[in-house]
């Protein structure tokens, strides 16, 4: 593998499972010359995890990304390192730092190379039901109930997703149960990819009462189901026991017959589903 000259690597690592990170990921990173990493110690474990010893660090992170960006323009352009950018998890940029790095050199007509990998929302909303095609992924959202309104009432997508701290879930929640009201459906990710991973998608009431009772911690991404209809728990409680009866190993025809004599589902939506 060549690496390219007087170009930034936006290098993502994974989100838990280390695993996930890529093979061109683990290539780039033996090959730079310089790691920008937002905590060097994190990053240090990482690439020890995967061989790659005695790599120039240097700290990039939310209190120093405009101040970095010129030594860092310089060391491409004048003295022609191979430098990558990593975050703590997932891929950089994405509520992490990088952004005011890439905007400032992609002016100057530095090359941006992307080298995909783990990202959290998108993990998650592989995983789950979706009302739509399009989202909207909000990061993380403002503290006080009338900035997170506002927020949040801004955009017309039906599918909200944002990140949140394990300290806040409960608040935001019960801030979500007013502007949106009770009967909303939310999805919880938490830990992904991890040996915790947990998924639950239930009426906002039901996970906030679940949570209050439940230790709650570790690493969240939140999806708001925006007005959805009736239907959308009758299809939640449906798809849920057409998988548990597929996990007991009954057929389609078996799987239809028990949901039409027991529940009452529409025949042809078991069909449909299943
Ligand atoms: N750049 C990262 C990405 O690509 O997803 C996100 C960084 S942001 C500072 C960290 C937040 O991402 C966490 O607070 C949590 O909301 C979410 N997150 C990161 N890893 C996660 C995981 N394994 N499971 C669930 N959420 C996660």
């Amino acid at each position: 593998m060549t690496i390219l000259e007087k170009c930034l690597y936006i290098v993502a690592t994974p989100i838990g499972n280390l695993n996930d990170i890529t093979f061109r990921a683990v290539e780039i990173l033996k090959l730079v010359d310089i790691i920008l990493c937002e905590d060097t110690r994190n990053s240090s474990h990482l690439l020890s995890h995967f061989q790659i010893n005695n790599k120039k660090l240097m700290s990039y992170h939310k209190f120093n990304e405009k101040s970095r960006v010129e030594n860092i323009k310089r060391l491409i352009l004048e003295e022609n390192k191979k430098i990558a950018l990593v975050s703590d998890a997932g891929t950089p940029c994405i509520s992490d730092p990088g952004r005011v790095l890439v905007n400032s050199l992609s002016q100057e007509g530095i090359k941006i190379v992307p080298v995909p990998g783990a990202c959290a929302f998108v993990t998650f909303l592989s995983a789950i039901y979706k009302q739509d095609e399009a989202f909207v992924f909000l990061g993380f959202l403002p503290r006080t109930f009338e900035a997170q309104k506002k927020f949040l009432l801004k955009n017309s997508f039906n599918d909200i997703v944002f990140y949140e701290s394990a300290s806040r879930l409960i608040k935001t929640l019960n801030n979500i149960e007013r502007i949106f009201g009770e009967d909303t459906f939310v999805s919880i990710g938490r830990e992904l990819t991890k040996i915790y991973e947990e998924i639950k998608t239930d009426s906002i009431k039901n996970i906030i009462d679940f949570y209050q009772n439940n230790i709650l911690k570790g690493e969240i991404v939140v999806v708001i189901y925006k007005n959805n209809s009736n239907n959308f728990a009758l299809d939640l409680k449906l798809l849920s026991k057409i998988e548990q009866l597929k996990n007991k190993g009954f057929s389609k025809k078996d799987i239809v017959t028990i949901l039409v004599t027991l529940y009452e589902f529409n025949k042809n939506e078991i069909y449909n589903k299943i």
